[in-house]
C-alpha cells in the first residue's frame, strides 16, 4: 500500500526533539505543539472524546479533553499533533474528532495489514505519539536501567511517571517494542 508519509515516526520525532531542544523525558508535547504553530484549547467535553484538530486557515486548532487524567491528554496532544506533521493535506478544512473507542480500536489493529484509510492514519497517529512521548533511545534506556522483578510492577510506574504517560499507554509501547525486534 502506498504511503503518504515522507518519513517514519521515529524519524519524524528526531526531528521534532532537535528542533524544539528536548535532551530528556518527559517530553513537552504542549510546547512542541505550540512550537508548531498550533492553539491548543482545553475544555471539557463528553467522557468518549479524547481531541480534536482543524486546521483553519493557516492556524491548526487542536481541543482536548480537559476532563481526562492529564497523562491521557498528554497522549490526545501527542496524537493530534501526529495527525499535524503527517497528515496535514488530508485533515485539513474539517474537524477531526478522535473519540477514546476509535484510538483503541486503531492501536489494537495496528498490524491489521486490511486497515481502511481512515484507520491507517489513527494508528500512524497513534504510533507517532507512542514515540514522541517515549521516544525509543529513552525508552530502552530507561528499560534497561531497571531491575525487572515479576512481583514487583513498580519499575514500570516509575518509567510510567519519568515520561508522564498511563500504565496503559506505556504497556502498549512495551508491546510494540517487542513486536518490532
Ligand atoms: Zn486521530
Amino acid at each position: 500500500m502506498p504511503s503518504m508519509r515522507s518519513a517514519e515516526p521515529a524519524q519524524e520525532v528526531e526531528r521534532l526533539l532537535k528542533r524544539f531542544g528536548v535532551n530528556a523525558p518527559a517530553v513537552p508535547v504542549d510546547r512542541i505543539a505550540r512550537g508548531l504553530g498550533a492553539q491548543l484549547r482545553f475544555s471539557p467535553l463528553d467522557a468518549e472524546l479524547s481531541g480534536m484538530i482543524y486546521v483553519k486557515g493557516d492556524t491548526p486548532i487542536i481541543g482536548i479533553n480537559s476532563l481526562h487524567h492529564p497523562n491521557r491528554q498528554r497522549f490526545s496532544i501527542a496524537h493530534e499533533v501526529g495527525h499535524l506533521v503527517l497528515h496535514r493535506p488530508r485533515i485539513s478544512g474539517k474537524v477531526h474528532v478522535d473519540k477514546e473507542f476509535r484510538v483503541q480500536l486503531a492501536t489494537l489493529n495496528r498490524d491489521a495489514t486490511s486497515a481502511l484509510g481512515s484507520d491507517r492514519i489513527e494508528i500512524e497517529a497513534n504510533q507517532f505519539a507512542a514515540e514522541l512521548l517515549m521516544p525509543t533511545t529513552w525508552f530502552v534506556q530507561a528499560l534497561a536501567s531497571k531491575h525487572f522483578d515479576i512481583d514487583n510492577e513498580s519499575p514500570l510506574d516509575e518509567i510510567a511517571r519519568k515520561f508522564r504517560v498511563s500504565r496503559q499507554a506505556l504497556d502498549f509501547r512495551i508491546r510494540n517494542l517487542a513486536a518490532s525486534t
